[in-house]
């Protein structure tokens, strides 16, 4: 591992130089599981989180990311900058990677979905936990419009999961909330886990930890489905909760879902700067530079639980600038 580290700050040095060349690298995460998901083996663990932590702090500069918007705007980024950020709210956040951040001394920005806070649940997670608990080996979704699925092993509810999710996603919020609700009813008879995301006596310390908060929205809608003013609302509402339970500025947001142009419209990245924010991430894969739009940054999401291969690939996303 120590020969694969000295190889990529090499490679990292020359592709994200110090100062006006530099290259910004965004990582996003969202959950840091206790242990492994028989369903997910890949999701990150804690172990793999504290192994990933570990290459990442060999090999760059991880900086938190306020003060990187800042160096990025004016070239004075060290070489290999990089910042971890946390999309949603998750309670594992709190409980599995902070002791992995300050275990290394890293800084990380966690953008929450603020509706989902005290005992909520996110529409995927709604469809994960009612496959997981699926009362049979098959779940007729027929009369939704939602096809029949096998779910009589961890792989085919995988597959169901994906699938399901990929149907739903786009719905608009309300029919979405919805359709989950009654897909978890067909599925299961097991009280589904009220516990994933945070309370905001966790957010609080998560915050009094030294950690950023972000908005995220309140209820992650697709914002490219939403006219402006509904935009708006969602936006706002999530700043201005954050604002008040934290006490202070919320400066940093992150597009629902991320991707230019499906899951967000170019003019909603001006609303975002109106609306108070000094910059914000999308989802869109690469490495931000000095040109760079802030209120579009790109980010990485690291998929490869082995610590080489995901700084690797860290490497690979450095060489696609924004
Ligand atoms: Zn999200």
């Amino acid at each position: 591992m120590k020969l694969v580290n000295e190889f990529s700050k090499l490679a990292a040095s020359y592709l994200s130089p110090a100062g006006q060349y530099a290259h910004l690298s965004i990582m996003i995460y969202h959950r840091v599981l206790a242990e492994q998901d028989p369903i997910f083996p890949r999701e990150v663990t804690a172990e793999t989180f504290d192994a990933q932590i570990s290459c990442l702090k060999a090999v760059f500069n991880v900086l938190p990311l306020a003060e990187a918007v800042t160096r990025l705007k004016n070239g004075t980024l060290p070489a290999r900058a990089a910042c971890i950020t946390f999309d949603d709210g998750y309670a594992d956040n709190l409980t599995q990677a902070l002791p992995v951040l300050q275990k290394h001394g890293m800084h990380a920005t966690f953008f929450i979905a603020t509706a989902y806070l005290n005992g909520g649940r996110m529409f995927n997670d709604t469809v994960i936990e009612a496959i997981r608990h699926c009362r049979d080996d098959v779940l007729d979704l027929d009369a939704m419009g939602l096809d029949r699925h096998d779910v009589g092993s961890f792989m085919a509810k995988r597959a169901a999961i994906i699938k399901i999710l990929n149907r739903v996603k786009y719905l608009p919020l309300d029919q979405r909330e919805d359709t989950v609700a009654e897909l978890a009813r067909m599925a299961s008879d097991v009280p589904l886990a009220n516990d994933l995301m945070m309370t905001t006596a966790q957010l609080k310390a998560l915050h009094a930890a030294g950690m950023d908060i972000g908005g995220h929205t309140t209820r992650h809608p697709i914002l490219a489905t939403l006219d402006d003013a509904a935009v708006c609302r969602e936006i706002s509402a999530g700043k201005e909760f954050l604002e008040a339970t934290l006490g202070e500025k919320v400066a940093l947001f992150a597009y629902p879902n991320g991707k230019p142009g499906s899951d967000y419209l170019p003019g909603q990245a001006a609303l975002v700067r109106k609306l108070g924010f000094n910059a914000a991430v999308s989802t869109r894969p690469g490495s931000a530079t000095r040109s760079s739009d802030i209120f579009q940054l790109p980010r990485f999401t690291p998929w490869q639980a082995n610590p080489a291969r995901y700084i690797l690939a860290a490497l690979g996303n450095l060489r696609h600038g924004a």
